[in-house]
């Protein structure tokens, strides 16, 4: 059914329902992390791509980040 609440999903451009997933404008968690890791690929100015586990870990280099005072 169509709620009229779909929007394209920010990595892959399927539709996803807006309220629906827990991973934002993405139509799943793999999609979330490419994207994810897109953006970290910029923001370090790595020229080779990350592989998932990578992402991982510069995503916890990040959490940490934010706890420090
Ligand atoms: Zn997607």
């Amino acid at each position: 059914m169509s709620s009229g609440n779909t929007i394209p999903c920010a990595t892959c451009s399927a539709p996803v329902d807006f309220f629906a997933p827990p991973v934002g404008p993405f139509c799943s968690p793999r999609c979330q992390m490419v994207d994810l890791g897109r953006w970290l690929a910029e923001d370090y100015r790595i020229s080779e791509p990350l592989d998932y586990e990578e992402i991982a870990e510069l995503r916890n280099q990040l959490e940490d980040q934010h706890e420090a005072p």
